[in-house]
């Protein structure tokens, strides 16, 4: 007996009422392109009632496992075997496969679901049957109905038996794709991956938009944040990023302003270009990492003042974690370990000795005002700006200064 189909489970979207079949479709298709980039070809995916399934046709369960452990808005997978609604031939598929298990000491219990009441035997009954065929051939398993290690699930269907040993945890959450578009202001910092993520993980499509100081900057922490790019692009195909010159508005900054207000000055300006950027790209919403107190620029005083330069939304979905529970999503994402590394980002080679953790929104104001020609910079830094498409397996794609191109049809639009 063989494992015939990968029966799949999204919880959540059962909610969706009349957007449901949008995000099945979605969802649908995310399966499809993760198992291609996994195993090479597109798979059949088979909407059941309520459920999906996946034919494996001769292959094996797990080379989809990696595929289906990136597609958002799976809740778990498990995969199944078929027989024929007949008891003994249901008996001996389980226990075929359970004489493929170590022989370590576990606890079990066995769950029938009997959609199909003509099959001879009710549920509870053959859930007796069943553990006692167990038990007489595997002395090492012992039932225990609410604290098992092992739960044999078998579903009499109309046609067939599935029978199937464990559930493995999906990612949760909703189909990329399904929940609109955001920029995420990408550091090479731990977090802000994590923030990015998270959003991804509700449907939202995001593009990255990382603000760089090079040549005070190196080459380094560029590539740092395209490699954390890649890392996400394994969940959604590619990750585009865009890469704005921020050096002459850093300078400007340290030229004119009060080193104190440094920090928060730069974060206002670069949620302003964000939003531009945003507009661009049809995005409706801004992402950060941020986290309330972790860091001077991240004090409610402090975020009230830097807020204040946009209309546009701003997620910040990290802001009530523990640094423990986002290092832990950030190992999980395989982000962690690119973000450790030590290339100094814009706002460490400018940081104040002293920055303000409470500035105000006056002294923002007045500091801004100081700034000649502020607008004209920012201008300058979007047109700038360098748009590179990162691609899961480590191929960047073309870099492209395809903010022109935008700003034409953005004209056009507007015209
Ligand atoms: P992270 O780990 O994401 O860097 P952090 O805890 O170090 O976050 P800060 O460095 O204060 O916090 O940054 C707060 C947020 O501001 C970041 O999470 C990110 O969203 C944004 N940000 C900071 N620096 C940059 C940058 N150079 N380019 C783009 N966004 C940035
Ligand atoms: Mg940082």
């Amino acid at each position: 007996m063989t494992y015939d189909h990968i029966l799949i489970r999204y919880g959540e979207l059962g909610l969706k009422g009349k957007n449901q079949k949008q995000f099945l479709k979605t969802l649908v298709n995310n399966i499809r392109r993760q198992v291609e980039r996994e195993i090479g070809d597109r798979p059949e995916v088979v909407r059941e009632q309520g459920r999906l399934s996946i034919p494996l046709n001769g292959r094996n369960p797990a080379d989809f496992y990696p595929a289906l452990d990136r597609v958002f808005g799976i809740s778990t997978y498990s995969p199944v075997m078929s027989t024929d609604l007949d008891p003994a031939t249901i008996e001996a598929a389980v226990l075929a496969e359970l004489g493929q298990l170590p022989a370590t000491d576990q606890t079990f219990r066995v769950t029938v679901r009997r959609a199909n009441k003509r099959f001879p035997i009710r549920s509870m009954d053959f859930q007796l049957q069943v553990a006692e065929k167990i038990l007489a051939h595997f002395p090492q398993l012992s039932p225990n109905l609410t604290d098992y290690d092992l739960e044999v699930s078998i579903d009499i269907r109309f046609e067939q038996a599935h029978i199937f040993f464990e559930r493995r945890p999906g990612l949760g959450g909703l189909p990329l794709g399904t929940g609109g578009r955001a920029q995420l202001l990408l550091s090479g910092g731990i977090d802000s991956p994590v923030a990015g993520w998270l959003m991804m993980r509700r449907g939202v499509v995001v593009e990255g938009i990382h603000f760089h100081s090079y040549p005070y900057t190196s080459k380094q922490a560029e590539e740092k944040v395209l490699h954390l790019a890649e890392k996400m692009a394994a969940y959604s195909g590619h990750f585009d990023v865009h890469l704005v010159p921020f050096t002459p508005i850093q300078e400007a900054i340290g030229a004119n302003c009060h080193s104190n207000l440094r920090i928060t000055l730069m974060r206002r300006i670069m949620l302003r270009i964000a939003e531009e950027l945003a507009d661009l790209r049809h995005a409706k919403a801004l992402v950060t990492g941020d986290n309330i107190g972790q860091v001077a620029s991240q004090t409610i005083e402090s975020l009230y003042a830097i807020n204040e330069v946009t209309t546009m939304p701003v997620f910040r979905p990290l802001l009530t974690y523990d640094k423990l529970d986002t290092v832990k999503i950030a190992k999980a994402i395989d982000t962690y370990d690119i973000s450790v590394l030590p290339y100094e980002d814009c706002c460490t080679v400018f940081v104040p000795k002293e920055p303000k953790t409470k500035p105000k929104r006056r002294e923002c104001h007045r500091e801004e005002a100081r700034i000649e020609g502020l607008d004209d910079l920012m201008q300058v830094a979007i047109q700038n700006t360098e748009t590179v498409r990162c691609f899961a397996n480590g191929s960047q794609a073309a870099r492209r200064s395809k903010l022109m191109d935008l700003l034409k049809e953005k004209d056009e639009q507007d015209g």
